[in-house]
């Protein structure tokens, strides 16, 4: 039988599981972490985890022990990856976009072409909306050879979820090497507040704040009254020749209205000024695809503890080393290559 990959997860999040996922269905090299989430306040599986886990078992016809709400350990093997339709609810309002990143990998190895319902939060705090796979991650690893439609049928803020997202994926052999050092010139910048069941003005103050932080002249509130519960979130959309990035914020109790337009146009604006190519969170979800490419490179700025954390996973599957050196300007320059 195959050795297991020893994983611990006490210095990282749920993107370590995700990750592990990933790469034992597409390796077919099982694991077994433990102290998984081992500091986060509420440690080990939460629900959208274990979505996580019992999805990837699904699409792998694998097996698995430990799948269960608040467990800390947990044994996985994946078997064949098989296409096809699938629909998956997490059941609460956790994010359908770190389920998709989780299952997209194994599905794009499979022999063949898949359609994913995916139902729970789709624009989420700590999480990629819907809207960032949509206008950042899905237009760069594009350049990597996938091949993947996105729909968003409904919008799910948390708590309430209710979201539904949907993805046609048709498979790859391999993904293609992403070399980005020259972002091009910056084609456009949007700034967009969705809002449901929550008072128009508020959206008018997050995006007047927005705009004042990153004047910008392509701006939409978007009433969306296509899923349950309210919420509000701004969405600051930028667009270089060779590069994407979006940021967003969402609007919480005891926030005030400006901050929340202020927070999602600075991170932007810092993006802009940056000259980085790939930004702060676009950064560690890219680090999957590369090492599956089995190299690559691109400029961003301080790394973050999710792109450690994920390379230290990622460097127990595959055969390949990551390299982070410091450039000008408090850039970094990112390289995966052979190991
Ligand atoms: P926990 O940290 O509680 O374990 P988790 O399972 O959501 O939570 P993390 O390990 O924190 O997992 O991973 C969160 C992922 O979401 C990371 O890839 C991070 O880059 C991404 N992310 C967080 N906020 C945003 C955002 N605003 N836009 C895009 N991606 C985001």
């Amino acid at each position: 039988m195959t050795k297991l990959i020893q994983l611990d997860g006490i210095n990282g999040g749920g993107q370590m599981l995700r990750s592990a996922l990933s790469l034992a269905m597409i390796t077919g090299q099982p694991f077994r972490m433990v102290n998984i989430r081992g500091k986060r306040s509420k440690p080990g599986l939460m629900r959208q985890h274990l979505t996580c886990v019992l999805a990837s078992q699904e699409i792998s016809d694998g097996s698995v022990d430990g799948a269960e709400i608040g467990s800390t350990e947990l044994v996985f093997r994946g078997g064949e990856i098989r296409g096809g339709s699938y629909q998956f609810s997490i059941g609460t309002a956790g994010s359908t976009s770190l389920l998709f990143q989780t299952l997209l990998p194994a599905l794009l190895h499979a022999a063949a072409p898949s359609n994913i319902r995916l139902e729970g939060g789709t624009i989420n705090p700590l999480a990629p909306p819907f809207e960032f796979l949509d206008k950042a991650y899905m237009p760069t690893i594009r350049k990597m050879g996938v091949n993947a439609e996105l729909t968003l049928h409904q919008t799910g803020f948390a708590p309430a979820g209710g979201g539904l997202m949907e993805a046609a994926i048709q498979p790859i052999n391999k993904f293609g090497v992403l070399d980005l050092h020259d972002r091009g010139a910056l084609e456009s910048v949007s700034i967009r507040v969705v809002v449901r069941a929550l008072n128009e003005s508020i959206a008018r103050r997050i995006l007047d704040s927005a705009c004042v932080t990153l004047p910008c002249e392509d701006t939409e509130i978007e009433i969306r009254e296509d899923g349950p519960g309210r919420g509000i979130g701004c969405l600051v959309g930028a667009k270089f020749t060779n590069a994407h990035e979006m940021s967003c914020a969402l609007a919480e109790m005891g926030v005030s209205a400006e901050s929340v337009g202020h927070r999602a146009a600075n991170s932007i604006k810092r993006f802009i000024d940056s000259d980085a190519t790939v930004g702060r969170n676009l950064a560690d979800q890219l680090l999957l695809p590369m090492a599956l490419a089995g190299g690559g490179s691109f400029v961003m700025m301080k790394p973050s503890a999710h792109v450690l954390s994920n390379i230290s996973v990622i460097e127990k599957f595959l055969p390949v080393k990551f390299k982070i050196e410091v450039a000008d300007r408090g850039r970094h320059i990112l390289t995966c290559h052979d190991g």
